[in-house]
This record gives structure tokens, sequence and C-alpha cells, in this order.
């Protein structure tokens, strides 16, 4: 039991913790190319939140650490089989339930820690702002949280070198073996401007990748893995820091 998740917390601990910052994790359930399960990044935003928080606390700071939200924006992958989709307007309602219980018991820092590249917070955290000023709202997406080259050989984002990496260093038993993923091949937009990045479109999933994975993931190995893992960790136990200290009334230098 760890006093920094507040699901293993009990009532008689936690009515007189102090607590600084709210951390709450957000996956999605998603088919990840043939090897990698549907939780993928649930399981992986909640143990670099948990991880994080871990030492965040060693290091003095007062985080809690909320349940996981496990369903995410699958809005261009409704066709492929239970891909759980929770609309960006859906989650603006549970973001702002939360929200309102935060500022309720004066817990004004709020991360959330966002594990997957269809969930989008930017825009919800402007309009949370308006209806909570007290709060201090922010996102942080741990997979842009390093540099990819300086571990992997193969980008791509889904099913990845990288997601596979990590989960074969964080849920090895989870994984099956690469013989059995795809290559996971991504098509590309005939479009230009799309595939430049400055313009954007959804990709309709099933007709971007055969084996729903984008990226390939042979190169994988559980050391790559751990290394990235690390990097993670020290990057988001900071951030965890730096925002449970952080004067949210005076934030700039
Ligand atoms: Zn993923």
């Amino acid at each position: 039991m760890d006093p920094f998740i507040l699901a293993e917390s009990y009532w008689k601990d936690l009515r007189g913790q102090e607590i600084d910052l709210a951390v709450l994790p957000w996956g999605a359930t998603e088919a990840h190319n043939l090897h990698l399960p549907f939780s993928t990044d649930n399981i992986m935003v909640e143990k670099i939140a948990r991880e994080s928080a871990r030492k965040a606390w060693e290091k003095g700071a007062r985080v809690i650490v909320l349940p996981n939200i496990p369903f995410g924006v699958n809005t261009g992958q409704m066709d492929i089989r239970l891909n759980i989709n929770l609309n960006p307007s859906t989650q603006m309602a549970i973001l702002d339930d939360i929200t309102n219980v935060l500022n309720r018991h004066s817990i004004y820092r709020f991360i959330i820690l966002n594990g997957h590249g269809g969930n989008d917070f930017k825009q919800m955290i402007r309009e949370l702002g308006i209806r909570y000023p007290k709060m201090f709202i922010c996102v942080s997406n741990w997979f842009q949280s390093f540099n990819n080259d300086d571990y992997f050989e193969n980008g791509g984002g889904h099913a990845d070198e990288m997601e596979t990496s990590i989960m074969q260093f964080i849920a090895p038993e989870m994984v099956k073996p690469l013989s059995e993923a795809g290559e996971g091949k991504g098509r590309k937009f005939r479009i230009k401007a799309l595939n430049e990045r400055w313009a954007w479109a959804e990709r309709r999933w099933s007709q971007v990748t055969e084996d729903t994975g984008i990226g390939n993931p042979y190169k994988a190995s559980p050391e790559k893995g751990e290394k990235c893992y690390n990097e993670i960790l020290d990057r988001v136990s900071s951030l965890f820091v730096e925002l449970a200290g952080a004067d949210i009334n005076n934030l700039y230098e």
C-alpha cells in the first residue's frame, strides 16, 4: 500500500494528509498490433504515474495519484472491435466533475498524465480554467518526455518499438513473442500537407494499418525499454516535485 495512491488509501490516514498535487493518469482501451494487449496504454501510464509519484514522494512532494481513466478518444477506430471510444465531450464532463472535487477540497495543483495520443486535453484545460480560477491545471504526455531516437531505431507511436520495449520491461508476461507481431506499417495520406503536419485530419485507423500498429516493433528489447523508462521516471517525477512546490500565483520568472 502506497500512501500516494488514492485507491490504496484509507480515510483514517487520508483525511489529515497534506496534499499539494493531484495526478490523474488517463489511458485508453484499444488494439495494439497483434502482440500487445488492449490495456497497453493503461498499464504504462499507471506504472509511470505510480513510480514517478514514488520518486517525488521520496523527495518530499505530497502527491496523490487518482485512479486511471481507462478509456480514451478512439473516434477514428470505431470499426476496430471493442476499441472503446470516450468522446471528448464526455472527457470534459469527467474532468469537470473531478476538478470540482479537488477545488472543493482546496487541492489546487492538478496534472493529467496522459498516455494516449488520441486524448487532447489542452482546450478542456483552457475552459476549466475559467470555471475554476483558483486551480492550476496542466497536462503532460509522458510519451513526449524523451527523444525517441535516443533509444529506438524505429518510431511510429502506436504499438511501436518504444511501446513494445517498455512493455517488455514493465509487464513482460503480457507481451507476446515478436514473431507473432505484425510489422506495424502505417500508410501515409495522399495529401501532402497532412503528412507535413501543418494540416491535420483524423486518420481512419483501419485504412492506415493492417494490424492496428503504427511503427515497426521488431527491434524492441526490454533493455531498451528499461533505459527509456528510467528517463521517463526522472522527468515525470521532477515535474511532480516542481509542481507540488510551485507557487501557482507566481509562476513566471
Ligand atoms: Zn499505446
